[in-house]
Order: C-alpha cells, then structure tokens, then sequence
C-alpha cells in the first residue's frame, strides 16, 4: 500500500503550518506519542489550535463532553 500524502494533507485539521510531517500520519503518530501526545486530528478545533496535545488534554476535553461539554 502506498503513502497517501497528498490526500492525507488535503484531510489534515493540524493548523501548524512548518511541520515537515504533514501527510505523513506514521511519522506524526509516532513523534508525538513519544512526548506523550496526540495528533492534531483528535482534538477539536478549539483545542487543536492552542498547540496542547497532550494526552491529559485529550482526555479532558473527552471527559468534559461526556458531561456534556467540548470547551476542553
Ligand atoms: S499534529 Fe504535530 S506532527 Fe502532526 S502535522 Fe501537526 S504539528 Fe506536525
């Protein structure tokens, strides 16, 4: 199977423009769960675009809509 970069970037929400990883979801997952992160396309929009993608603030924000609340 090959890399769908293109298509990938097209579908990417990560609004942190220099990052050479765009498109390459392998190597995005893997940098940073190494920093004990998330990728940028499981937070919403909200919260993707403060930068914090850390596992604490994902389960936060997820914990908070299950009470009915995304506001993370
Ligand atoms: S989530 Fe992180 S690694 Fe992935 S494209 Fe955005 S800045 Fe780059």
């Amino acid at each position: 199977m090959e890399c769908q970069i293109e298509a990938n970037k097209a579908k990417c929400p990560c609004t942190y423009e220099p990052c050479s990883r765009k498109g390459k979801c392998c190597e995005c997952i893997a940098y940073h769960l190494k920093f004990d992160e998330l990728p940028a396309c499981v937070f919403p929009p909200e919260v993707e675009k403060t930068y914090d993608r850390s596992i604490a603030r994902f389960v936060k924000v997820f914990t908070a809509q299950d009470q009915g609340s995304r506001k993370g």
